[in-house]
């Protein structure tokens, strides 16, 4: 049952226009596949088959990191998927800015150009390239408000930012991309944070810092710290976890 499914290719999805039924099959792809995985994992319970789940070899850039002032790590923090880790093994990492169009040209270049500093911060870590179509892009990098978060109590609040991937196969090969949503709300130091903040996750940090002194501590703070030592401990670590991305989806059987 369930072993016949046909992925979607991906780029049926540039044919749609609308933002909104983007969303909605992104989010359909996702949670089908996450769905169909199950069923696969369920299916590899023989101990001599081959696991799906395996570490990729640790990149250069994070194999050289060596953090001489002993901060430690957040790794406990972080969360695995379905798919496993969310690293990502091709390098390097293709990331696309969306200039925005609804502001003067100066005022989108200043924006461009702060995410842009941010990309390059953490492509001291993993090898990160700009590219100029959105559809080759493994990470983009929009200037959009997020949907409003509803929580617990019902009320809705305004985000200042969104991470979201969505899996797809190439190949066979299972893969993800991701989509980063900056509020317009969020300009100078607040742009640099929240880009950063968010393109750490883009990057495999699932999960949240309780310590202000690190790029992704759960909140916003006043003077927001830079990628911290701590951050790129908790990178590392993650990066030699296990993961089903990067590997081909076919069965041992
Ligand atoms: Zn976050």
């Amino acid at each position: 049952m369930g072993n016949k499914i046909q992925y979607p290719k991906p780029n049926t999805l540039k044919n749609f226009r609308s933002k909104h039924l983007l969303a909605a099959l992104a989010l359909f792809i996702g949670t089908g596949l996450l769905i169909i995985f199950t069923s696969l994992q369920l299916s590899n319970a023989n101990p001599s088959s081959p696991s799906s789940l395996k570490p990729h070899p640790l990149p250069s850039t994070l194999a050289q990191w060596q953090d001489s002032t002993n901060s430690g790590d957040y790794f406990s923090q972080v969360t695995t998927t379905d798919v496993g880790y969310l690293v990502w093994s091709q390098f390097p990492v293709r990331v696309h800015i969306k200039r925005p169009q609804l502001i003067n040209a100066q005022q989108a270049q200043i924006w461009v150009d702060s995410v842009f500093t941010t990309v390059q911060e953490w492509a001291n870590y993993l090898p990160l390239v700009i590219v100029e179509q959105s559809e080759v892009a493994d990470i983009t990098i929009e200037r959009k408000t997020p949907p409003l978060e509803i929580g617990k109590d019902k009320i809705p609040r305004a985000r200042s930012a969104l991470t979201r991937y969505e899996l797809y196969t190439k190949n066979n090969v299972l893969s993800h991309r991701f989509t980063i949503l900056l509020s317009p709300t969020q300009t100078g130091n607040y742009l640099l944070a929240a880009a950063r903040h968010e393109l750490g996750h883009a990057l495999g940090i699932w999960g949240h810092s309780s310590l202000p002194s690190d790029a992704l501590y759960f909140s916003q703070v006043r003077n927001p710290p830079p990628i911290s030592p701590r951050d790129v401990n908790t990178l590392k670590q993650i990066y030699q976890q296990p993961t089903s991305l990067g590997w081909s989806l076919s069965r041992h059987t």
